[in-house]
């Protein structure tokens, strides 16, 4: 049984089986895993990685989520973390600054919702994108200060490593295969918008009972 101790986002979305939202958050973690590999592959081949201990990106960055984008976050921090009170810090911010309301210097990798991230929090610096020919080329993040780490890689090393490499565009548009790219949101707005919408699942997942059933209309898309 899993409704004692909920542990993973896989865990959630295995006890919501069936149920249209749980197919987006898979599709988004089958999106995001591979993205994962193939990052790890690419950044691997060329030496590319961010210093130790830098978050700078997050510190001036608050990222527009899609629809399911923040609806995994709001999940992880209902469900997972089990920290209702960060839906109520997010709801609090009335005029967002430049940080990521959701960045802590002190925590694992600096991102409270790590597993959770999105899309672009994923891809920033770590993934190609692309030159005017469509051709994948990577240029170095400019807070970067990794001497090792090559300020550009051309399109035909990429080309020649024959990796399974993505761009940005083409993770782009797989993610709008999942949820509408073109009706995005600041993170914060998004998220509360996103937890109030799975509110209801709360009852399923505390004791397991009254499973919705399989094919329930979507709450993303209510
Ligand atoms: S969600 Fe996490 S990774 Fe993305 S900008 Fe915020 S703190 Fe950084
Ligand atoms: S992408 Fe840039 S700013 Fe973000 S952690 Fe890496 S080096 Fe630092």
């Amino acid at each position: 049984m899993l409704c004692a101790n909920i542990m993973t986002l896989q865990d959630i979305c295995q006890k919501v089986a069936g149920t249209h939202i749980a197919s987006v958050w898979e599709s988004l973690l089958g999106l995001y895993d591979q993205l994962d590999r193939n990052c790890q592959n690419f950044q691997n081949a060329f030496n590319v990685h961010c210093p130790s201990g830098c978050g700078t990106c997050c510190e001036h960055f608050i990222p527009e989520l899609t629809e399911a984008e923040a609806s995994l976050i709001a999940a992880y921090i209902l469900f997972v973390k089990k920290t209702p009170e960060l839906i109520d810090l997010l709801a609090s911010v009335d005029e967002p600054g430049s940080q990521c309301p959701l960045y802590r210097a002190d925590s694992d990798y600096h991102c409270i919702v790590y597993p959770a991230r999105a899309l672009v929090c994923r891809l920033f610096g770590a993934c190609p994108s692309e030159d005017k020919y469509r051709k994948p080329v990577f240029r170095k993040c400019k807070y970067n200060v990794a001497m090792d780490t090559p300020i550009f890689v051309k399109a035909e090393d990429i080309t020649l490593s024959n990796l399974d490499i993505a761009t940005m565009n083409t993770y782009g548009l797989k993610l709008e295969m999942i949820t509408s790219v073109s009706d995005t949101e600041p993170l914060p707005l998004a998220v509360v918008k996103a937890a109030q919408r799975l509110l209801f699942l709360m009852v399923y997942l505390d004791d397991g009972s009254n499973m919705p059933e399989p094919d329930t209309p979507a709450p993303i898309a209510s």
